[in-house]
């Protein structure tokens, strides 16, 4: 594994990245994603080809637009890394081939969702619903998953959790989780087999439960803030893909 492809392979991720950024922007408001070209929210000029490289361009320009001098948000360039970071680890772990490109784009819909879901609370169903399929044709290629684990996967994270979400609210009179979680856990048993559910679930809702009292104390309020729950079920998702088996082989002793 040379350092030169594993180069290219961030690269590569890194302008994925960059489109990622657009979809984050533009589909919560119902925007193409592919017209107008990406123009600055400040001074409505179209952004150059050069100031629109990934990472590089932010680094260049000091975090500003190149006319209007208005603040370039910090998520752009983080959301790039980010991606290019999953590339590799995805290369490193898939090598080349169907599979790879399957679960990169797996990763480039988690990435999309934690962000679209952190700044307005929810996760759109074009991103989840279209992702069920693309999981379920991928597991006929996947090492990771077998297809029956994946269909199977769909089922429990989809009907189960959609049961006792629907429990929730029939006693709680609340909405606990959004059906967008749901469609999301959906697509993550699609992409990753029923088994990776629970240490999706388990990650998210330590990981959830430790954020979210640390923020109540911060606050010093009883304010019943709304944390999304789709960037820690993405999170554990990622953590399964990645550790799963290490983690399940250390609870279960297999
Ligand atoms: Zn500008």
């Amino acid at each position: 594994m040379d350092a030169s492809t594993l180069l290219a392979v961030f690269v590569s991720g890194t302008i994925i990245g960059s489109f990622l950024n657009v979809c984050i922007v533009r589909l919560p408001a119902g925007l193409s994603i592919v017209h107008p070209p990406s123009h600055c929210p400040g001074c409505e000029r179209p952004i150059s080809w050069y100031d629109n490289v990934p990472i590089l361009s932010y680094v260049a320009l000091g975090g500003r637009c190149r006319r209007c001098r208005m603040r370039i948000s910090p998520l752009y360039p983080t959301v790039e890394v980010l991606t290019g970071a999953l590339a590799v680890a995805l290369w490193l772990r898939l090598g080349p081939g169907l599979a790879f490109a399957g679960y990169l784009a797996f990763a480039a819909a988690l990435v999309t969702i934690t962000f679209i879901d952190l700044d307005h609370q929810i996760i759109p169903d074009v991103i989840s619903l279209p992702g069920i399929a693309v999981g379920l044709a991928v597991s006929f290629v996947s090492p990771l998953v077998r297809p029956l684990d994946a269909i199977l996967g769909v089922l429990a994270g989809g009907g189960f959790l959609l049961l006792v979400a629907w429990a929730y609210q029939a006693i709680r009179g609340q909405e606990g989780m959004g059906g967008g979680d749901v469609k999301l856990l959906a697509m993550i048993g699609a992409f990753l087999g029923w088994q990776s559910l629970f240490v999706t679930i388990m990650v998210a809702s330590i990981v959830g439960s430790v954020i979210g009292i640390a923020l109540m104390l911060y606050q010093r309020a009883d304010t019943r803030l709304a944390i999304p729950f789709g960037p820690f079920l993405a999170g554990g998702a990622l953590v399964h893909l990645f550790f799963g088996d290490r983690i399940l082989a250390l609870y279960f002793g297999f």
